[in-house]
Order: C-alpha cells, then structure tokens, then sequence
C-alpha cells in the first residue's frame, strides 16, 4: 500500500485527483504501478486502477491476472471493480472509502468475499485509510481554495481581465 500511496502522490504533484494503484503477482512483486490522469488524458476512464490493470497486462501478456492482487488507496468505482473482477484479480485491497463513487454504494455488505456472476473476488478494506484520505482532504481543501481565489480575483473588475485565459 505505501508504494500505491507514492502512486497517489504522484497523482497529487500533478494536479490530479490523489489516487493510487499496484499490481502484485503471485510472488507478491509489483509488476504495475499508475495514479489517476482522468485530467491529463481528459479520459473518464483514466482511473488508477485501470492503468494499473493494463500495464500489468500488457507486463504479463495475458488480460487474465489470476494471481495478481490490486492495491489501491481509494476504494474503486463501479467500473474498475467490474474490470477487477473481468481481470480475474485474486482480490482487492483499498484504503479509503468513496462515499461518492465507491462500487459498494449499491451493494449489500458481503463481507470479503464479493461474487459477480461466476467471478468472486476477496476485498479488504481500510488498508492505511487515513493516509488515503489525508491526501484526498487535502488536495480538496486546496482545490477549494483556489476556485475561490479565483473567482475572488474575476470579481475585481477589468483589470484582472487581462489574466483570463483564452479558451483552447
Ligand atoms: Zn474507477
């Protein structure tokens, strides 16, 4: 988890919403690391978790990752839980929960063991938590404030309108 926590980081550094994931093998090796780029690659699908699914199975030449084990610092949406499960990923282990977006939103709580048609995967959950949710918090709080500095700033009058920045 800490180096799906680098991943996040990462994320962090580039503006982006702090999200990190890892693959681990049967050997427990990582053999694919990626944070969000949903803004850099101004993708929906960007998550971490896909990233990280992908490259560990373009690593393994195989979509099957059997073995494999998916880390990431936020419990994944909908989407990257189904890919998980299409992946065929042993199991999953998050740290911090996604009131927002989080796949367990519209699920009952089965405790470990989650089954979607013949798929089951393992899921544990509230893995160094705080230090997932530290990021997100923070990186929030900032976004904030920036949206209001700058709205603040568009507020003064014309002179600021110089500084406004032409549409692509
Ligand atoms: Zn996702």
């Amino acid at each position: 988890m800490n180096q799906a926590l680098k991943q996040a980081r990462k994320a962090y550094e580039h503006t982006e919403v702090p999200v990190g994931a890892v693959v681990v093998d049967s050997h427990g090796v990582i053999i694919a690391r990626a944070y969000n780029q949903v803004e850099k690659k101004q993708s929906q699908t960007a998550h971490a978790e896909l990233l990280a699914i992908q490259k560990a199975s373009k690593k393994l030449h195989n979509w099957r990752l059997s073995d494999c084990w998916l880390y990431v610092t936020l419990e994944p949406c909908e989407m990257c839980f189904a890919l998980a499960c299409l992946s065929r990923v042993k199991g999953i282990i998050f740290g911090a929960d996604s009131p927002l977006f989080g796949y367990r939103l519209d699920k009952k709580d089965t405790g470990r063991l989650y089954k979607i048609g013949t798929c089951e995967i393992e899921v544990i959950s509230g893995v160094q938590a705080s230090q997932a949710a530290g990021l997100l918090k923070d990186f929030f709080k900032k976004k904030r404030k920036k949206g209001r500095d700058e709205a603040h700033k568009k507020n003064k009058g014309p002179s600021s309108r110089k500084k406004t920045r032409t549409r692509k």
